[in-house]
């Protein structure tokens, strides 16, 4: 059952020894707009993002279907933020004021795949007006969010779902977008190698979009999801929008403050 009171959730959190707080970006920390360069945090979210990581109980990470360097860019997270880029297939920490990434190279077979997925889908954008695809470093992103016809946009997204899979994509689906990789992604994966890495006991997650829903299905209690916007979840707790998340993480970190486990 989702609430949309999180006096309970936060202090389940505030007691752990070692709390790992992921968090999505576009349409979590930052509403969604139509220019994917335009995107900013909300003034609340940085705020508790930077209280956040001044608590040494805590491990910030943000995961995005993004590159990690945009990622970066964009959301300007805390110095030793780690970043998960591009679903998954990118990892790497904020440093010195950008993303330091590990390397990850792709074989010369998966970049043929890229440049075959990225053509076909650019053919077809041409069938829509307002359909445009984006290259990211591991994938191609159909995206229909201009188009003013929504019936041809959803037929044009499955037809985009399609040709990926066709030609050996890994497809994600998401608002008015389908992102066909070239590597193996998924945030639920993501979030089990941040958890082990950071040694967290507990973990919070929040994300607005269905890549998101997936990994808030495989989260339960002690740990917690959290669900941005509308929508049918699996998650514990729903939030309205980015401000409301700004609002939900300012109280979690007055409540590890506070905590005497520290
Ligand atoms: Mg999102």
């Amino acid at each position: 059952m989702t609430s949309s009171d999180w006096a309970g959730p936060i202090a389940r959190l505030a007691g752990a020894d070692r709390l790992l707080v992921a968090l999505d970006f576009d349409g979590t920390l930052a509403p969604l707009v139509e220019d994917p360069a335009a995107s900013r945090p909300v003034p609340p979210a940085v705020q508790a993002l930077a209280r956040l990581a001044r608590l040494e109980r805590v491990r910030l990470a943000l995961v995005s279907g993004r590159p990690a360097e945009d990622l970066a860019r964009l959301a300007r997270p805390p110095e030793g933020t780690a970043l998960i880029g591009s679903h998954g297939a990118e990892r790497g920490r904020m440093a010195g004021g950008s993303a330091v990434l590990e390397p990850v190279a792709l074989s010369p077979a998966r970049e043929q795949r890229l440049r075959s997925i990225t053509a076909a889908l650019t053919r077809l954008a041409g069938a829509g007006a307002g359909a445009w695809v984006e290259s990211k470093p591991f994938a191609a992103v159909f995206h229909t969010r201009p188009m003013a016809d929504r019936l041809a946009a959803a037929q044009l997204e499955a037809e985009a779902a399609e040709l990926g899979r066709e030609l050996g994509g890994h497809v994600l689906r998401g608002k008015m977008v389908v992102e066909v990789a070239v590597l193996p992604v998924g945030k639920s994966a993501a979030l089990a190698r941040l958890r082990r890495s950071a040694d967290a006991d507990r973990l919070v997650f929040a994300g607005d979009d269905t890549t998101d829903e997936l990994a808030l299905r495989t989260i339960s209690p002690p740990d917690l999801g959290v669900k941005v916007g509308a929508g049918p979840t699996a998650a514990e707790l729903r939030l309205a929008d980015p401000w409301a998340v700004g609002s939900f993480l300012a109280a979690l970190a007055a409540a590890i403050e506070a905590h005497p486990n520290r």
